[in-house]
C-alpha cells in the first residue's frame, strides 16, 4: 500500500507546477510512466506499481493540482490538455532522456494520454500505450457526431446509454458546487462508497490529499470536455500501438464507446475485464501481467497482438486449470482455452493423456501449459496440486472441475463400493476442487470463476442411472450455494450441464449388476449411439467459454439438455415418466 511513499523522488518543474514524480526498479530497464485519473492521485497505481517494479523502470506522477503537485494559478485555464502534454514531456524527459516510455493511464490519466499519443510533438517518446477506462476526446467527440448525424434506433440506444453513465460529467461543470462537494460530505464518505460500490478495498487509499485533488481535478473536465467535444480533433492517429483493457462493469463508460476505435490506431490490441471502473485497486494482478505481457511483446519488437480464439481479449494470460483434461469435454476445454491465449494447468489422472493434452496447448496458442497428474478423488494429491499450482503458476482464474466418470445399474444393483467411487469423483474431485483452488481464488480477493461440469442428469432422473443422477445433482445444488456464496467477491460459478457427448466416457463407464462380458457388450453399445448422437465435446467447450464471460449460473448444453432442463420446472411429471422407461442398453 505504501509502495509508492517509500519510491524514490524527485520533482520536475514545468510550466509554473512542481510535479511530484515517484520512481522505482532498476532505471535501465524499460520505463513504464503511470498515470493517473480523477479523483485521484498517484497512489492509485500502488498495487500495479509493486508488481511491475521487478521486471520495469515504474514511474508515477501526481498529475498538477494532485497529490503532492502544486497546482497551476488560476486554476480556470490550468488544466488543459495541451499543458498536461507538456508536463508528460517533463516528466518523460527528466526520467528516460535517451528512450521512450511505455505509457499506462486510468480514467483521466487515460484521456490525456490520449492525447499524448496522439499529437505530434510527442512522436518518438511513447513506445506504448496501455488505456482504462478513459477515451480520447476527440474519438468520443467524433462517436457522438457519428450518432446524431446518422441516428439508427441502435446507435441513439447507444447515446443514451452513455449519456446515462455521464450525469456527473453535467454535475462538475457547475461553479463551486463540487469544489464544496468534495471538500465537505462527499470528500469524508468517498473511501465507504468506493469500497461498497466499487468494491475497491480499504486501508490507506484514497490518499488524504482526495478533497483537494477531486476539487482541482474539476477544472481538468471544465477546461477540456465540451471544447474538444465539439471540435474533436481530426488527426487523433495513434503513433505507438495500443492496449485498451475494457472493465465490463465500469458504470461511467460504455464498452460501445471503443466500437471504431481501430480507425484511429492502427495496432490496437483489446482486453476485457470482469470489474468495475477501479481496475487498478480490485485487479492489479492481472492489468500488471497484461501490461508486462504488452510492454515485453513491445519492447521484442513482435506482435502484440493477441490469440486468435474466442474471447482472447478476456483469456489472454489468464491462469486456467482443467481436471478431467486428458480425454472430451475436459480436453476439448483446455484447448479452448489455451486457443484464446489462456496459460493452461491440464490435470488428469492418466498421466500421458495429461501431458498430450498440454503439448497441443502450448502448440494451439496457450503461452505456456503444464500436466499434472493427480487422483480428484484424493484430498491430500489435490492439496498437494494446489500448493504447487500456487507457489510455482500462480492463483487460478479459471477452475473448470470437470473430471467425472460414469456409472449405470438400477439401485438395488449398485454396491455401496459402487456408490462410494462416483460419490468420490464426481463429488468429492469438485468439492476438493472448489475448496482448494476456490479459496485462493477468493483470499486473493481479485475475482474468478469457477466451472463444475454437472450433467443434464443433475436434473433429469433415470431408473438406470441412481448414482450417477445424484453424484450430479450434488454438483449442481453444490455450484448455486458456492455462487451465492462467492456473489459478492467477483468470483462467478457455473453448472455445466451437457446431455449426450461424444466421448470416451461411454467405454469407461461402469455398468453395475452385470458381469464383465454384458459390461462390454453395453459399453460397446452406448458409444455406438453416442456416436450416432454425435454431439462434439469441443461445442461443450465454446459453451464453458461463454458461460464464463457472461458469468452464467447454469448452462444445459445439447438440445436435449436444454429441453429437460425446461421440461424440468414447467412439467416434471413428464420427466418422471421418461425416468421410468428402460434405457437402451
Ligand atoms: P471422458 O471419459 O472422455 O473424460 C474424462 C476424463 O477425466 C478422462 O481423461 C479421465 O482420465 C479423467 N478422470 C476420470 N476420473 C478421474 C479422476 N478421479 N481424477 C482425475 N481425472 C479423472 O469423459 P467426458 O465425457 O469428457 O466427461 C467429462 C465430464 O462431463 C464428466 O464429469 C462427465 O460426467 C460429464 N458429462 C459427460 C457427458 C457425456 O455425454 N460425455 C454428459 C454429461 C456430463
Amino acid at each position: 500500500m505504501t509502495v509508492l511513499k517509500e519510491a524514490r523522488e524527485r520533482w520536475v518543474r514545468t510550466g509554473g507546477v512542481e510535479l511530484c514524480v515517484a520512481e522505482l526498479g532498476d532505471p535501465e530497464q524499460p520505463t513504464v510512466v503511470l498515470v493517473h485519473g480523477y479523483p485521484d492521485s498517484k497512489e492509485v497505481w500502488s498495487e500495479v506499481a509493486a508488481r511491475l517494479a521487478d521486471r520495469f523502470h515504474v514511474v508515477a506522477y501526481d498529475v498538477r493540482g494532485h497529490g503532492r503537485s502544486t497546482a497551476p494559478q488560476p486554476l480556470r485555464g490550468g488544466f488543459t490538455l495541451e499543458k498536461l502534454t507538456d508536463d508528460f514531456l517533463a516528466v518523460a524527459d527528466a526520467v528516460s532522456p535517451d528512450g521512450p516510455v511505455h505509457l499506462v493511464g486510468h480514467d483521466w490519466g487515460s484521456v490525456q494520454s490520449w492525447e499524448f499519443v496522439t499529437t505530434a510533438r510527442t512522436e518518438g517518446r511513447i513506445a506504448s500505450f496501455t488505456s482504462l477506462s478513459g477515451p480520447s476526446l476527440d474519438h468520443f467527440g467524433h462517436w457522438i457526431d457519428r450518432r446524431l448525424r446518422r441516428p439508427t434506433p441502435r446507435r441513439v440506444g447507444q447515446l443514451l446509454g452513455q449519456g446515462a453513465r455521464s450525469w456527473y460529467v453535467c454535475l462538475l461543470h457547475t461553479p463551486v458546487l463540487p469544489e464544496l462537494a468534495w471538500r465537505g460530505p462527499l470528500g469524508r464518505r468517498w473511501p465507504r462508497i468506493l469500497e461498497r460500490a466499487e468494491k475497491v478495498p480499504g486501508g490507506g487509499y484514497p490518499s488524504s490529499s482526495l478533497p483537494r485533488d477531486a476539487a482541482h481535478g474539476a477544472w481538468l473536465y471544465r477546461d477540456n470536455v465540451r471544447a474538444r467535444l465539439r471540435r474533436p480533433r481530426t488527426d487523433a492517429y495513434a503513433h505507438a500501438p495500443v492496449q485498451l483493457i475494457t472493465p465490463l462493469g465500469d458504470r461511467f463508460l460504455s464498452e460501445r464507446l471503443y466500437d471504431q476505435l481501430e480507425e484511429w490506431v492502427p495496432r490496437l490490441t483489446r482486453r476485457t475485464l470482469p470489474t468495475g471502473h477501479w481496475a487498478p485497486r480490485t485487479r492489479p494482478d492481472q492489468l500488471a501481467a497484461w501490461i508486462t505481457q504488452f510492454v515485453t511483446s513491445v519492447e521484442g519488437g513482435g506482435s502484440p497482438a493477441p490469440a486468435s480464439g474466442a474471447y482472447a481479449d478476456r483469456f489472454g494470460g489468464q491462469l486456467v486449470l482443467v481436471t478431467g483434461a486428458g480425454s472430451g469435454i475436459g480436453r476439448a476445454t483446455a484447448f479452448a482455452f489455451a486457443e484464446s491465449g489462456a496459460r493452461v494447468v491440464a490435470v488428469d489422472r492418466d498421466a500421458e493423456a495429461a501431458v498430450r493434452t498440454a503439448e497441443r496447448c502450448r502448440l494451439s496458442g496457450a503461452p505456456e501449459a503444464w500436466a499434472e497428474t493427480v487422483d480428484v478423488s484424493d484430498e491430500q494429491a489435490m492439496e498437494k496440486l494446489a500448493e504447487k499450482v500456487a507457489t510455482e503458476y500462480g492463483v487460478v482464474d479459471v477452475l473448470v472441475n470437470n473430471a467425472g466418470i460414469g456409472l449405470s445399474g438400477s439401485f438395488f444393483d449398485t454396491t455401496a463400493e459402487d456408490w462410494k467411487k462416483v460419490l468420490d469423483v464426481n463429488l468429492w474431485g469438485v468439492v476438493h476442487g472448489c475448496r482448494l483452488f476456490g479459496r485462493r481464488m477468493s483470499e486473493r480477493g481479485q475475482g474468478g470463476h469457477i466451472v463444475n461440469v454437472a450433467s443434464a442428469a443433475a436434473y433429469q432422473p433415470s431408473r438406470a442411472l441412481p448414482a450417477y443422477c445424484t453424484s450430479k445433482a450434488a454438483v449442481l445444488m453444490l455450484s448455486e450455494c458456492l455462487r451465492a456464496e462467492l456473489a459478492g467477491q467477483g468470483i462467478g460459478v457455473t453448472a455445466v450441464c451437457p446431455g449426450f457427448v461424444n466421448t470416451g466416457i461411454t467405454s469407461t463407464a461402469r455398468f453395475a449388476g452385470v458381469d464383465p462380458a454384458e459390461e462390454r457388450r453395453r459399453q460397446q453399445r452406448a458409444a455406438r449411439l453416442y456416436g450416432l448422437r454425435s454431439y462434439p465435446p469441443e461445442k461443450v467447450a465454446d459453451a464453458v467459454l461463454r458461460a464464463v464471460v457472461r458469468d452464467e449460473a447454469v448452462v444445459a448444453v445439447t438440445p436435449e439438455a436444454r429441453v429437460a432442463r425446461v421440461l424440468s420446472r414447467l412439467t416434471p411429471g413428464a420427466l418422471r415418466a421418461i425416468a421410468r422407461m428402460r434405457p437402451p442398453l
